[in-house]
């Protein structure tokens, strides 16, 4: 992301504010994905069939039974999120939570998905109440979270469901609160344990309340 002059105009703006600064990824914390994600592939003539957290070797052809070839897969995931209004739906809670902590945080929404997305994805987060600034990075999350802080020492947060994205933050911004964001058991069954002082949260009414006060801000109702 720092390749593109857009996005690091964009992010030294957001960087010069001071109040406590929330960073959300996007898939699985504010947008479902892999509970929709199949329902898409129903239609392509594949299933979902999820033996380690990540999509390639793990698509199969209903017909066939064998994996999707990783070009196929390219293929279904760029068509999925060309038409991602189509197949999103918010995650349960987001945007009433996101409300509740009114102006008092920064919110950035840092969504790992290339650029050329990023047009269908600002409308849909629009239609669906949520208006914060949209980055779209193709690299490790860390380094765009410590230049999203900027020159202060403002309180962070940043929420996930991908652990390597949360270690990324930590790596970068050793104070920072991260949560990963998973409410599936079996998914989560599939991942190697959480570092120490990463926090996992199932859903939106169980994350507000610990990125409140994890930033140190009221909420309103
Ligand atoms: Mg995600």
């Amino acid at each position: 992301m720092s390749d593109d002059p857009e996005t690091a105009r964009q992010i030294a703006e957001l960087a010069a504010d001071t109040r406590p600064l929330l960073v959300l990824d996007v898939d699985d914390v504010l947008l479902e994905f892999l509970r929709v994600f199949p329902n898409f592939l129903d239609q392509q003539g594949f299933e979902l069939k999820l033996r380690t957290f990540k999509l390639t070797g793990n698509i199969i052809d209903k017909v066939t039974r064998e994996e999707a070839p990783v070009a196929k897969v390219r293929e279904m995931i760029d068509d999925f999120f060309g038409n991602q209004a189509d197949w999103q739906p918010l995650t349960e809670g987001a945007a009433d939570a996101l409300a509740s902590f009114g102006d008092a945080a920064e919110i950035v929404l840092l969504t790992a998905m290339p650029h050329k997305h990023r047009d269908a994805r600002r409308l849909h987060l629009d239609a669906l109440g949520l208006p914060y600034p949209l980055l779209t990075t193709e690299a490790p999350k860390g380094p765009a979270v410590r230049r999203l802080r900027g020159q202060t020492d403002r309180a962070v947060a940043f929420v996930d469901d991908i652990p390597h994205n949360l270690v990324s933050v930590r790596r970068a911004v050793p104070d920072a609160h991260v949560f990963h964001m998973m409410g599936d058991d079996e998914v989560r069954a599939l991942l190697d344990p959480l570092e120490e002082g990463m926090h996992h949260v199932a859903s939106w009414a169980d994350a507000a309340p610990r990125i409140a006060e994890a930033l140190g801000i009221p909420r309103g109702n």
